[in-house]
C-alpha cells in the first residue's frame, strides 16, 4: 500500500473518532442551552436591526436638515462637487458610492438611494467636518434645549468660524475635542478649502 493510501486512511479513522466525539457533545446539556441561547440571540438581532431601521428612517423624515458640506471635490475641468451632511440627524451623502459599510451607516444609504440620493435642507454653504458639525449643534441644544432653527443656525455659525478661525493652543484643542465628545485625536478643525485659503 503506497503512503498515500495510508495518509489517507489515518485521515479517515481520525474523522469518524471526531465524529464520535461530536455526538456525544451535542448531546451535553450546556451544549443544547448554548444552541438555543444562539437562535434567540439571532432572533433578537434581527428584532434589533429592525426597529433601528424604524427608528432612523422616522427621524431622517421628520428632520428639517441643516446642511454643510462635508466634502468638496473638483475635476479636471474645475467643476465642483461637493457633499452634503445634516448637522441635526447625521444623515450624510458620503455613504453613497460606498460598498463596505456597517449595519447603520447601510440604513443611512439605503435610505438616501430610497430618497433621489441627494438632501434638501437649509443649506449654511459652509464646509464641516460632519461630526464636529453634529458635536457643536447638539452643545447648542443641551444649552437652550427650546431654541428655533434660525437662532441655532446663528449660534452655529458664531462657533465654527471660532473654531475654524481663531487659533488655539493644541491643549485648547484638545479639551474642546474633549468636551465636544469627539475623539481624542481628532485633527479636522478645518476643513481643506479653508486651508487653501490660509
Ligand atoms: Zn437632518
Amino acid at each position: 500500500m503506497s503512503s498515500f493510501n495510508e495518509e489517507y486512511n489515518n485521515i479517515v479513522y481520525n474523522r469518524e473518532r471526531l465524529a464520535e466525539k461530536k455526538e456525544r457533545l451535542e448531546n451535553e446539556e450546556s451544549i443544547r442551552r448554548y444552541r438555543l441561547l444562539n437562535k434567540i440571540d439571532r432572533r433578537l438581532l434581527n428584532e434589533q436591526h429592525s426597529m433601528y431601521e424604524r427608528i432612523q428612517t422616522n427621524l431622517y423624515d421628520k428632520c428639517n436638515h441643516i446642511l454643510v458640506y462635508t466634502r468638496i471635490n473638483e475635476d479636471r475641468r474645475g467643476r465642483i462637487y461637493k457633499k452634503c451632511g445634516c448637522i441635526k440627524c447625521g444623515l450624510d451623502e458620503n455613504k453613497l458610492g460606498i460598498n463596505r459599510l456597517s449595519f447603520e451607516d447601510k440604513v443611512m444609504q439605503d435610505y438616501l438611494k430610497k430618497h433621489k440620493s441627494y438632501i434638501n435642507g437649509l443649506d449654511l454653504h459652509i464646509e464641516c467636518d460632519l461630526s464636529l458639525g453634529m458635536a457643536v449643534y447638539s452643545k447648542i441644544l443641551e444649552k437652550h434645549p427650546n431654541i428655533d432653527d434660525s437662532t441655532a443656525v446663528r449660534y452655529f455659525m458664531y462657533a465654527i468660524n471660532h473654531i475654524k478661525f481663531v487659533e488655539v493652543s493644541e491643549e485648547r484643542k484638545q479639551s474642546r475635542a474633549k468636551r465636544l465628545l469627539l475623539e481624542p485625536d481628532f485633527d479636522n478643525w478645518k476643513s481643506p478649502n479653508d486651508i487653501k485659503k490660509d
